[in-house]
């Protein structure tokens, strides 16, 4: 804890000074971040870091295997979050971003490693569809490393299904006004890939290139076209 309190001591003295003009702004102002990220609790994926936002920028919700459980009556922090994030921030924007070597895809990969803790357990199975799905659908003489990968994607692809199980999504994609992400960080080269709706693949986007989208609102056409809203503008 030592570094930890440096570390405060530090950032009181010689960072916040530089940046003291824009907290004093956030302070009176409030917040409008861009961006809910939904990432891992794991301490190696730092979503400021990764895509460099500064205060007020990003709006974070992190937990064990950057799980979106899908809505219900009960109240949950991930719910609350998104929530909160839409209809009070007006995010226009959500992304998944799951990680290489993620711990809790091993649990879900090992489930004997689980048994003392009964809350991970429990948590975990809202990725067991991204489990079945690398079990059934994926060669059986998959390495370890490359299971293990294979259930993280596939796992960012089911959280962003439950995501549209949120009213609050669901009615933001029906108007077009929010976009949802899947993105993949690997902790060894610091590469993020992003998940490509279009071709339901993770690839590193083209220098340049508009970011790829995992769902819009165009996904979701209208079932009575004769009362749809004109779309949001680009
Ligand atoms: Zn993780």
């Amino acid at each position: 804890m030592g570094d930890l309190l440096k570390g405060i001591s530090s950032f009181r003295g010689a960072v916040f000074p530089g940046h003291s003009e824009l907290y004093r702004k956030l302070a009176r102002e409030g917040q409008q971040p861009q961006a809910l990220m939904i990432s891992c609790a794991d301490s190696r994926v730092l979503p400021e870091t990764i895509t460099q936002a500064g205060p007020g920028e990003l709006f974070v919700c992190r937990n064990a295997g950057n799980i979106v459980p899908p809505f219900s009556t009960l109240n949950g922090g991930v719910s609350s979050a998104i929530e909160y994030a839409i209809l009070a921030l007006g995010v226009s924007d959500i992304v998944v971003c799951g990680h290489s070597d993620c711990g809790a895809m091993k649990g879900l990969c090992h489930p004997e490693m689980l048994q003392p803790m009964p809350n991970v357990a429990a948590w975990l199975r809202h990725s067991h569809a991204a489990y079945s799905i690398v079990c059934q659908a994926y060669p059986k003489d998959l390495s370890e490393s490359d299971r293990v990968r294979a259930v993280a994607m596939e796992n960012v692809i089911v959280q962003l299904d439950h995501l549209k199980t949120h009213p609050s999504v669901a009615a933001k994609l029906a108007t077009s006004e929010i976009t949802l992400h899947g993105w993949f960080f690997d902790i060894e080269t610091g590469e993020v890939q992003v998940y490509d709706g279009a071709t339901s693949t993770f690839r590193v986007p083209e220098e340049g290139e508009p970011l790829p989208v995992a769902v819009t609102g165009r996904d979701r056409p209208h079932v009575m076209p004769q009362f749809a809203a004109p779309l949001a503008a680009e």
